[in-house]
């Protein structure tokens, strides 16, 4: 999925988060939840930042290692040490990219070291992509 579409899905994850645990009114952690929701749902992505190192000497692959639930797993288990409550956005926002990645024709490899690929038919910044962000925008809009 395109930048944009990883972003709503943010939005769409605080909104839902939000609604669930009810957190408090205290507008410093309603920002700073708001925040990791979206830095969430594009921090797999970081692993772009190694497009730019020449490939026989990448490390790491674009949708490798941090589009798996490994990556979701120890990163999460990391912001739980910090505030359990963030943790919370963050591993939604972290597992609607994994989702929505997960839906697309290239897929990802979720349960790395094991091989299973999950791919659906939508072509990243397709047409196919535009009803899903859609849905997105359509979603908050209802739940705002
Ligand atoms: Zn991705």
């Amino acid at each position: 999925m395109m930048l944009y579409t990883h972003i709503l899905a943010g939005v769409f994850v605080f909104t839902i988060v939000s609604e669930i645990v009810n957190p408090s009114a205290n507008p410093g952690f309603i920002s700073l939840a708001f925040m990791i929701s979206i830095i969430a749902a594009i921090a797999p992505d970081f692993d772009m930042v190694f497009e730019l190192v020449p490939r026989k000497l990448r490390i790491v692959k674009h949708r490798g290692i941090t589009h798996t639930l490994l990556a979701l797993i120890a990163s999460s288990a990391i912001i739980t040490i910090y505030n359990k409550l963030l943790a919370v956005y963050y591993s939604f926002g972290y597992g609607s990219h994994l989702l929505l990645d997960g839906v697309t024709k290239s897929g990802i490899k979720p349960f790395y070291p094991f091989k299973y690929k999950l791919r659906g038919p939508i072509t990243t910044g397709g047409l196919s992509e535009i009803p899903v962000a859609a849905i997105l925008i359509i979603s908050v809009w209802i739940l705002a």
